[in-house]
């Protein structure tokens, strides 16, 4: 059983603190006189030393921890029966390995062995690392290939871990992270789950627009790998590319603009999931909610024609003002010029009025289109190619003109393209689509749902350490416990 204070667990006496200084400025006087060294030697060689006194304070402080923590089940909360004995186990820490012992109890109701100090301390099931490391594990893979963290992190004054334990703590992360985001897809098909959802959007007390947009990429995964062969014998083709659906939520006034004009937003919600779009619909609604859906003035959505997209927006979002990316619509009157015109010139002559019509006439995309019907009419000198071209663009001015009003969309000062999204994109393929890189499913959704949660800013629901309040001293309740997934009896 674990016993109080002024025992053989009391690591950090004063005499010891007194060696440790006295060994610690000998070593950095000894250092400071040989030649060629700089005071890098000596920053190294004091985080050396810090870390060694950081470990027994540490170490000290844990089995306090330990020693305050109510003696009940983590799961039911009802009093666990103490096993005579205590048990030592190894953490993994940042300031080095540590040994810490902790009581085990028995739960009546639970029928389970449990650690309560485990629990306390934010410790995962079968994996020594401390809370800290876990989330510098989970930050660096975010950031970086395992290999490289493993070089990397010890450079910037972190811990020293193998790439493969960097994998597998992001890749615990990840899984918890996960089990969140489907935690939020529960909530979206319960009255209480929305609710519960609504409740947490901050909003402002004048109307508010809130923008969605949406857009898809790729990802490269090692599904049936070295299956090649034997599918092909069979006709079919492996498949390795599969969509990313992401989407990025966010309220007009939080959009603005640098002082060097760049445009910028204050804060917004993220999705990505690689598990299809029935996921993506339910993430999205309960981002959505998250950032004032239900007490939104209007309901904005911005996206290419993928025609995906918009089924989904009939499907959840149905009072929303629909908007496709006028840099796209103008990508599709380009491919018409550049069937009638040899000249660039003549192209951009041809244009410049299809444009600015667009742009400014309330009606603008009923005339564009009208203009397109026309030529089919009347221009008879065009082959059939050329004809089934334009013809396939006057299909994509029907489907969409509704979605085309931007003289509207200006004159209410809101997006005329969905640029938020497509740099949203862009910055989760820095990590997930690297030279050489290969995912599979669980990896990537894992670690694109952590990479999600971190800009959520909800990555104190992984690692609670990171809320500074739960930092201040003194404070007599116990901090946050983590939350799901809930801790597991362990099989005696
Ligand atoms: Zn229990």
């Amino acid at each position: 059983m674990l016993s109080d204070i002024g025992n053989s667990h009391l690591a950090v006496s004063d005499p010891f603190f007194t060696g440790w200084l006295g060994a610690t400025r000998q070593r950095l006087a000894a250092l400071a006189q040989t030649p060629n060294t700089s005071l890098g030697h000596l920053e190294t060689a004091l985080e050396e030393e810090l870390r060694r006194l950081g470990l027994a304070v540490l170490t000290e402080a844990a089995h306090w921890q330990a020693l305050h923590t109510p003696f009940l089940c983590p799961v039911c909360r009802q009093p666990l029966q103490r096993e005579s004995r205590e048990e030592s186990r190894q953490i993994h820490s940042t300031m080095g390995p540590l040994r810490a012992v902790r009581d085990l109890g028995w739960c009546v109701p639970c029928q389970g062995w449990f650690y309560p100090a485990d629990h306390r301390w934010g410790l995962q099931r079968h994996a020594p690392a401390s809370p800290r490391v876990q989330e510098m594990a989970a930050e660096a893979v975010l950031k970086m290939p395992c290999a490289q963290a493993e070089v990397t992190l010890p450079r910037l004054g972190g811990c020293s871990r193998s790439a493969t334990t960097l994998h597998r703590e992001a890749r615990r992360a990840g899984q918890r992270a996960l089990s969140l985001q489907r935690e939020d897809q529960h909530r979206t098909t319960t009255a209480a789950g929305v609710a519960q959802l609504a409740a947490q959007a901050k909003t402002p007390d004048q109307p508010f627009v809130l923008v969605i947009e949406l857009d898809a990429w790729n990802i490269r995964e090692r599904t049936d790998w070295g299956k090649t062969p034997a599918l092909r014998r069979k006709g079919q083709e492996p498949e390795r590319w599969h969509w990313v659906y992401t989407g990025t939520i966010f309220r007009l006034d939080q959009r603005g603009h640098t002082a060097a004009k760049r445009p910028v937003i204050s804060e917004r919600g993220y999705v990505a999931t690689r598990a299809g779009l029935e996921a993506l619909e339910q993430l999205v609604y309960a981002e959505a909610l998250r950032r004032g859906l239900t007490r939104a003035a209007e309901v904005l959505v911005v996206a290419d024609g993928a025609i995906w997209i918009w089924n989904l927006v009939e499907d959840r979002f149905r009072r929303a003002t629909q908007r496709v990316d006028l840099y796209h619509v103008k990508q599709h009157l380009w491919t018409v010029a550049r069937e009638l015109y040899a000249e660039n010139s003549e192209a951009r002559q041809w244009l410049r009025p299809l444009f600015h019509q667009l742009k400014t006439k309330t009606d603008g995309a009923a005339k564009v289109l009208h203009t397109l019907k026309d030529l089919l009419r009347s221009k008879a000198d065009m082959t059939a190619v050329q004809r089934e071209k334009i013809a396939k663009e006057v299909g994509y001015f029907t489907t969409h003109a509704k979605r085309m009003d931007y003289a509207q969309a200006k004159r209410k000062k809101q997006p005329l393209g969905s640029g938020a999204i497509e740099s949203t994109c862009r910055q989760y393929q820095v990590r997930f689509k690297r030279t050489g890189q290969f995912w599979s499913l669980e990896g990537d959704e894992s670690l694109l749902a952590l990479e999600t949660l971190r800009r959520n800013e909800r990555w104190h629901l992984l690692f609670p350490h990171t809320i500074p309040a739960a930092l201040t001293p003194l404070n007599p309740q116990p901090g946050p416990n983590p939350p799901a997934p809930g801790p597991t009896p362990i099989t005696p």
